[in-house]
């Protein structure tokens, strides 16, 4: 296996579900359930380890945002249950059927599509799809209008192919420092519910809050929580309180590949970018910009090195040069007794070296991304 790889802490994972799930005991004196986000391959943690781990914690749900994303769960032996939480296709109405997948309704086309489907489906127990009625309360993506959520909901209710599983919206800002705007929408949502409950339509699970709204939006958490970044470790965004023992559970690492030394005046790398100006010791390492550690990050990043064999502190080295398609330098310093093979973590959850959301500052986006960029080149490795 290559050297650069990314180590899944699936105890740190396992840690963040307990983390969050304490916290929403402590802000609502309830636990709710869980749906956890595993789409795009678990944000980039490989989707059925994490969903794996995520039932062993007791999770209601896991999640997906593509049909495709659940054939591979289920293929991966996933039984549990899994929403989708993105619209698919018309055309991919049967695939959802047959994989058992919870789709998110919210207009009457995609909800009569699905109804066919299910009607096509072979009986087996019970109802042949169950189904989420999402109602837009101002994420501005999909969704109903609150106003029609109680037509939709007697639709689904009056069909006997599905039934209604739950009532959703979802949040443009709940991880931002004032929550105005989330409380707004959890009232909508609620009247939306009520309009629901009036038309005679029993009510089912009500689920709204993602990683921003769980963490410190008690009124929003209803009977199931749906996080995702939190679960890998990261807050959402640089307004949240960092009051939790959420730990990283990437940890990115490659080892060097060569050193050389380096003189004043030399170059290192495409576009001769930066010059030496003094003797030093450059490590070559195996990763760039196809493995997901952004070209944007030239110049500017630094990595944790595990210098020689002999248990001596690691420290932060500075990227220098263009980042590569495949490869990257560092550089060590004139004394340095780095060597081909010494340890070196491009980020994760050591907290004397980055962690995704440096590297998202220095490229100006999220650890969302960061995460979501590493790669299937870049293998997988759990502990
Ligand atoms: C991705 C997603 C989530 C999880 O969001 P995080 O910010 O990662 O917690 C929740 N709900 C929906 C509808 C999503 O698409």
């Amino acid at each position: 296996m290559r050297a650069t790889r990314a180590v899944i802490h699936l105890d740190y994972f396992r840690n963040n579900l307990r983390v969050l799930s304490e916290n929403a005991l402590r802000l609502s004196g309830r636990k709710p359930g869980f749906s956890v986000s595993v789409k795009a391959d678990g944000y980039g943690h490989g989707a059925s380890q994490v969903a794996r781990v995520s039932f062993e914690e007791g999770a209601t749900a896991v999640a997906v945002a593509t049909v495709e994303e659940g054939a591979r769960l289920r293929d991966a032996g996933i039984e549990g249950r899994i929403l989708l939480y993105s619209l698919a296709m018309l055309e991919e109405a049967s695939a959802i059927v047959e994989l058992g997948l919870e789709p998110f309704v919210a207009d009457e086309e995609y909800i009569d599509a699905l109804s066919r489907a299910a009607a096509g489906a072979p009986v087996t127990d019970g109802v042949p799809l169950a189904v989420h009625l999402k109602i837009d309360t101002g994420m501005g993506r999909i969704g109903c209008r609150p106003e029609d959520a109680a037509a939709l909901a007697t639709r689904i209710t009056n069909d006997r192919h599905m039934e209604l599983a739950g009532v959703c919206t979802h949040f443009p800002s709940a991880d931002g420092d004032n929550q105005d705007f989330t409380r707004r929408q959890v009232e909508s949502f609620n009247g939306a519910v009520e309009e629901i409950r009036n038309a005679g339509v029993s009510v089912p699970v009500l689920h709204l809050a993602n990683s921003g709204a769980a963490l410190q939006v008690h009124e929003s958490f209803g009977d199931m929580l749906r996080p995702g970044i939190a679960a890998y470790g990261y807050y959402p965004s640089h307004d949240q309180t960092r009051a939790l023992d959420l730990r990283p559970v990437m940890e990115f690492e490659s080892r060097v590949a060569f050193v050389k030394t380096v003189y004043p005046g030399e170059t290192v790398s495409y576009g001769r970018s930066w010059t030496a100006q003094r003797r030093t010791r450059i490590a070559t390492i195996s990763v760039g910009y196809a493995d997901g550690y952004n070209r944007l990050l030239s110049g500017r990043s630094e990595m944790l090195l595990f210098e020689g064999s002999g248990g001596r502190t690691p420290r932060r080295v500075p990227v220098v040069g263009r980042v590569c398609m495949d490869q990257c330098m560092v550089d060590c310093g004139p004394d340095s007794p780095v060597a081909r093979g010494d340890r070196i973590v491009l980020f994760g959850p050591d907290p004397r070296g980055p962690d995704a959301e440096e590297i998202a500052d220095l490229v100006g986006t999220i650890p969302y991304e960061v995460l979501t960029q590493i790669n299937s080149r870049v293998p997988r490795v759990y502990r």
